[in-house]
């Protein structure tokens, strides 16, 4: 029998490598749009037509090419962006494998305009499925417009399953989101079918967002930023109100490149557990900012698969960073309360230090009236509290430290200056408190407030001690299969100083002999369970997660019910308790704790 093995035509070997890198219209405009970033260019317009089923145009500003460059360009491999395997180590471009241009001269036909600034004229160059049809000077401005038409042309099965051009255009516009928004120094307009899409002005990357999905995101976008050794993290997150129940906009960018990262989409969904509803995503746009050598970008074709040497690492500081601007900006709704006749106390956001009442400085050579800095060094530390200078409460000198006022007794505060009012409350159907703030009213519900408070004490307290665990009358049984029952024996001393008390017996199974008190232990096999998946879901610091979880179970165990009467001293007390936790909208297992009706919308019932 004769040999068998043939190589394959170039034509066709083309088609099918062109298949990995092309598999739809957004593709192509995502090649294309990427080739134009890394030429420089300051100014993007991406023409469309049909959802880039009839026509792709991209035009540029940047460096342009050379005629004989522009020929190459469509060669399989090749490339202005690397020339040896080493600078795989340090890409700063979004190209390198150079067979975007190729792939898609193999499977369209393309008219590629290009010229740079120091030549005379330009290059023409009309390709159709890899063969050159003409090649010729041509006058046109500085950078490089290409136009992509009859996309997949002779690869009739591809063109077939390409979607509607609802889909295809939404794909394209996905695209466009993912170079536009860590390019903000970048202008792009955006035509689809003649209309303008987009008009992104160059700006900031807080502008960009709002550009691309609207003012309204605006308000809810908290800045985030960090510098580590290993990674430089900036950009926005969404505040937790603003979460959505369908996946919210989540970004991630590494090095202006778009990417999708499963793990770090934890590390951040993590960080905001507990601030969210259950079954809602908030939005992030984060830009990581690494050394080109600390990633692998060439582990799949289009590039957006990215491989981190330190990926640990860099989950625990995203995740860290994340809760820290959340901690920051918290998401304590404006707690003004309407108090007439008592001042508004800086609410702090944690307890700490010891505990003990209220110190007011009076500083006898204080004049309000004098200019700034010009008294003495006091009156920069406190404000004067005085029957003749009450204004002065109201409008103490800015110093720029929010907390002049030590905050510090946890019962009975007094207020500085004069009789403690207390705020107004009133308990309704012993269930929720109400109490007017600056915007309305607002609505505390009793016993998830308290629940969050208990839990943030539970927090503490284990944070220091270790939990003594209950024996259990009858010890319980629990079946695991093998990578859960070889993650419970890693953990099993954690376990035990938060008072599970759980003894290997045999393959695979365990005996529950003690559970940490006042856990429902009805079902220890569903804690166990849910305690693995937890593991399992956070890398870092899982013995935070049991924590949190026991913190949890004992709060809502001795939480005050509904039902309750309250004394008013109660109550205030309650709501005072609760701005002092760290995240008081929102009960351990992420319930609302609170909501404020607008005065507006009281205003409006009395409009009918
Ligand atoms: P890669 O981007 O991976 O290098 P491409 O096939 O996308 O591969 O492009 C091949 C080469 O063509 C690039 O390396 C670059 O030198 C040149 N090129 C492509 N598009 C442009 C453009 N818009 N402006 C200037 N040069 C371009
Ligand atoms: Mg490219």
């Amino acid at each position: 029998m004769s040999d068998i093995i043939q190589l394959l035509p170039d034509s066709v070997a083309n088609q099918i490598a062109a298949g990995e890198v092309i598999q739809r219209p957004a593709s192509a405009v995502k090649e294309l749009v990427e080739n134009a970033l890394d030429a420089g260019a300051d100014e993007i317009v991406i023409y469309i037509k049909d959802a880039g089923k009839t026509s792709i145009k991209i035009v540029d500003n940047g460096c342009g090419m050379s005629p004989a460059d522009a020929r190459t360009a469509f060669e399989r491999h090749a490339t202005s962006k690397i020339s040896s395997a080493n600078d795989l180590f340090s890409i700063r471009t979004m190209g390198f494998r150079g067979e975007a241009l190729a792939s898609v001269a193999a499977i369209a036909d393309i008219e590629l305009r290009s010229k740079r600034p120091e030549d005379e004229v330009g290059i023409y160059i009309h390709i159709t499925g890899s063969a050159v049809i003409s090649q010729e000077p041509v006058a046109c401005n500085n950078g490089t417009a290409i136009i992509v038409k009859n996309l997949f042309f002779n690869v009739p099965a591809r063109r077939r399953f390409l979607k509607s051009n609802t889909t295809e255009l939404k794909h394209i516009i996905n695209e466009i989101q993912r170079v536009a928004l860590p390019n903000p120094d970048i202008r792009f307009l955006f035509y689809h079918n003649y209309a303008l899409l987009y008009d992104l002005g160059k700006s900031n990357m807080r502008r960009r967002i709002a550009d691309i999905f609207g003012k309204n995101i605006n308000q809810s976008l908290i800045p985030v930023g960090e510098e580590t050794s290993l990674v430089k993290i900036a950009g926005f997150i969404g505040q937790p109100k603003y979460a959505r129940k369908t996946m919210g906009e989540q970004f991630f960018f590494v090095n202006k490149r778009y990417m999708r990262h499963p793990y770090f989409h934890k590390a951040v969904m993590q960080a905001y557990e507990k601030l969210l509803p259950s079954d809602s995503f908030p939005s992030y746009f984060l830009m990581l900012d690494i050394e080109p050598g600390e990633i692998d970008i060439n582990i799949h074709p289009t590039k957006t698969e990215i491989k981190f040497e330190n990926d640990s690492a860099i989950w625990q500081i995203i995740n860290a960073t994340v809760r820290e601007s959340l901690g920051k900006h918290n998401v304590v709704p404006s707690i003004d309360f309407d108090m007439e006749g008592s001042v508004e106390i800086p609410i702090r956001k944690k307890y700490s230090g010891e505990i003990s009442f209220p110190e007011v400085v009076t500083d006898p050579d204080y004049n309000p009236f004098t200019e700034k800095g010009s008294g003495t060094g006091r009156q920069r530390e406190y404000f004067r509290v005085g029957a003749d200078h009450w204004e002065s409460l109201y409008n103490p000198p800015d110093t720029g430290d929010q907390s002049r006022i030590a905050f510090k007794g946890d019962e009975d505060q007094k207020m500085p200056g004069g009789e403690y009012t207390g705020k107004k409350v009133l308990q309704l159907k012993q269930k929720y408190i109400l109490t007017p703030v600056k915007s309305g009213i607002m609505v505390i519900d009793q016993k998830r407030a308290h629940e969050r408070i208990l839990y943030e004490k539970f927090m503490e307290i284990l944070k220091t001690e270790s939990i003594v665990s209950q024996q259990e009358l009858f010890p319980q049984k629990i079946e695991l299969d093998t990578a859960d029952s070889l993650l419970l024996k890693s953990i099993l001393d954690d376990l035990l100083a938060l008072g599970f008390d759980i003894r290997e017996f045999g393959t695979n199974t365990f005996v529950v002999n003690g559970t940490p008190g006042l856990l429902d232990t009805s079902t220890p096999q569903m804690i166990v369970e849910k305690l693995l998946e937890e593991y399992k879901n956070s890398p870092v610091d899982a013995q935070a997660k049991v924590r949190e979880q026991v913190a949890g179970s004992l709060a809502k165990a001795s939480a005050l019910d509904y039902g309750i009467e309250l004394k008013r001293e109660e109550a205030d007390r309650l709501i005072d308790k609760l701005f002092t936790c760290e995240t008081p909208n929102y009960s351990p297992d992420g319930k609302k704790v609170l909501t404020i009706i607008p005065l507006g919308d009281i205003e409006k019932l009395f409009n009918i």
